[in-house]
């Protein structure tokens, strides 16, 4: 069978739709010129996956540009979001993998097809259960505010864009997706409950945020596109983008550190 992909958003459905509801949703769109569907087998004949070095990890991202564009990151054997293209050199390049896992529902992608692949769990925050739209034994659902990973790798449950919003905290590097936005102004990160259709967060939900992160300390900041990385002082930079935000939403645009 060949499952239907949203052109838009890049989510495989588990059976025939008619409709998008990932797209139809406020945080992403259907585009003016109607809802369209793809297959994995039609994505592979007309893109390709670009592997590359992204700030010491390995990025695995969909050329041309499919979906919402993001890429993944291999994070030692754990695949940290996901891209809706998995085709058998990117298997092979990969290797293995002992778990995926998605920050949120608009990178959940074909995760059941590289969760068949690697033979391993997909782990997703119970909040976002109603977004699966192709489930499956392997995805896992957990709960609560943290999830050990092991080998020092923990997932925080931040909320924010999603209710079951996940970055991944390991050492000093933590891998936000869009939970956390990597903006072009590397000295702040911002936060959207829809960044296509522009709704900011409520101020307690970007506190939320804040107070998630905040027993955890790090450098750098992974965001969902090549290229958005911040190299240093991290912690810092979600602490007072959080205070910037919230003056923002207060009328305060002056705010200074
Ligand atoms: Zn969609």
């Amino acid at each position: 069978m060949s499952y239907p992909i949203c052109v838009t958003c890049g989510v495989q459905y588990g059976g025939s739709v008619s409709s998008c509801p990932v797209c139809e949703d406020a945080r992403q769109y259907v585009p003016v010129s109607g809802q369209e569907w793809t297959s994995l087998e039609a994505l592979r004949s007309a893109h390709r996956n670009a592997l590359r070095d992204e700030h010491g990890f390995l990025g695995i991202g969909t050329e041309p540009k499919f979906g919402i564009g993001q890429r993944a990151l291999l994070v030692e054997d754990v695949l940290w979001d996901c891209v809706t293209l998995l085709d058998d050199e990117t298997a092979s390049r990969v290797g293995a993998l002992r778990a995926i896992a998605i920050s949120h529902p608009h990178y959940y992608s074909s995760m059941v097809e590289w969760a068949r692949a690697f033979d391993c769990p997909v782990l997703i925050h119970e909040a976002d259960r109603e977004w699966v739209m192709r489930p499956d034994a392997a995805i896992e659902y957990w709960s609560g505010d943290t999830y050990d990973l092991g080998r020092g790798m923990t997932l925080i449950r931040c909320g924010g864009h999603f209710a079951g919003g996940t970055v991944l905290h390991r050492e000093t590097d933590l891998f936000a997706g869009d939970i956390v936005q990597v903006i072009p102004d590397r000295a702040w990160v911002a936060f959207m409950y829809s960044f296509p259709n522009f709704i900011p967060l409520p101020g307690a939900s970007v506190q939320a945020v804040g107070a998630a992160l905040a027993p955890f300390a790090f450098e750098r900041i992974y965001g969902a596109w090549w290229g958005a990385v911040i190299e240093g002082d991290g912690s810092n930079i979600v602490r007072r983008s959080v205070e910037r935000y919230v003056a923002a939403l207060d009328g305060n645009l002056m705010y200074r550190p």
